[in-house]
């Protein structure tokens, strides 16, 4: 008999890590563990700040003794290499930001796929057909890509600041024929988006520039930041000001959780409680 009062960690509950460097900002354990709570699940939700060198042996380890996890920056690729069983976003992407065990696996999905699916129909609806302005060529931005692939979005345009990289990108989506690069905004004079999509990492700090001067194209119908930072980003508030509906990263920081969740309770996150303790 169980006789431990309602929340208390016993030897069964079960360990949640996330694995990053830093962690320290992470609103992941906040709600997380007010997820764990408002589902009455016995588990613990833990930031780890560890080498890129530990985490084979961390995530292995902590999903071989029940538990599981996420994993962020700068580690993602290299838990993509160690999990056993990959699903299709982990393979597409080349990044892990979910791990668990299953049948004796450790098994991996890339949660940020689903997540930034959901924040781009939460902004615009159904993004089918869609011309999609994308900035930036990292982890982020592949998520993004496979969400509006999958999504059948009419064009890709990417811009990023390193034109290697945005090349790397699109030949890791031999599929994505709607995928195209812009050297640079002068390209794209006159271009009317549906939507912009921000998947640099600048607008995290307070003196950062602008991602995108919205008035370097000829119209903009929404603006989606995966950036989120404390009172949403400059660059979510200069496209309101300019009329542009706007989000930051904070419902792609909510769906990714929700989706890791249901991977480690096999059951639906509590989407409302987790958007509470985030706000
Ligand atoms: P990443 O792989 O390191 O990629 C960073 C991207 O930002 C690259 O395209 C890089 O361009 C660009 N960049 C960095 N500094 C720049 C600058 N000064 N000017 C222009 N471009 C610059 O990082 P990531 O994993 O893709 O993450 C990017 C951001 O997405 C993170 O900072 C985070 O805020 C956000 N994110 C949010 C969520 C969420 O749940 N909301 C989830 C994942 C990520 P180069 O290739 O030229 O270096």
């Amino acid at each position: 008999m169980n006789s431990a009062p309602p929340g208390a960690i016993t030897p069964a509950t079960r360990l949640i890590a996330l694995l990053g460097d830093p962690v320290s900002h992470s609103l992941s354990p906040r709600f997380q563990n007010a997820a764990f709570r408002a589902a009455g699940v016995d588990g613990v939700y833990l930031a780890l700040r560890c080498s890129g060198a530990d985490v084979p042996g961390l995530l292995r380890g902590i999903a071989r003794a029940g538990g599981g996890g996420n994993v962020t920056v700068p580690h993602k690729a290299v838990a993509a290499e160690s999990v056993e069983l990959r699903t299709s976003a982990v393979e597409r992407t080349g990044a892990c930001n979910t791990f668990w065990l299953e049948d004796g696996k450790v098994c991996g999905d890339n949660t940020d796929v689903a997540g930034v699916r959901a924040a781009i129909r939460a902004l615009i609806g159904d993004p089918a057909g869609a011309r999609v302005l994308l900035v930036g060529a990292g982890g982020a931005a592949r998520g993004a890509v496979a969400a509006l692939l999958d999504d059948d979005v009419a064009s890709i345009h990417l811009l990023n600041r390193t034109p290697a990289r945005a090349r790397d990108l699109v030949e890791a989506f031999p599929e994505g024929s709607a995928l195209g690069i812009v050297t640079g905004v002068a390209e794209l004079r006159g271009e009317r988006f549906d939507l912009v999509i921000n998947a640099t990492s600048v607008g995290l700090h307070p003196g950062d520039p602008l991602p995108f001067e919205f008035d370097t194209v000829g119209g903009v119908g929404a603006a989606l930041d995966l950036v989120y930072a404390p009172g949403e980003t400059r660059w979510v508030r200069e496209a309101r000001a300019a009329g542009i509906p706007a989000a930051d990263g904070i419902e792609m920081l909510l769906h990714q959780g929700a989706a890791a969740f249901e991977r480690w309770w096999s059951r639906p996150a509590p989407l409302e409680v987790m958007r509470a303790a985030l706000s």
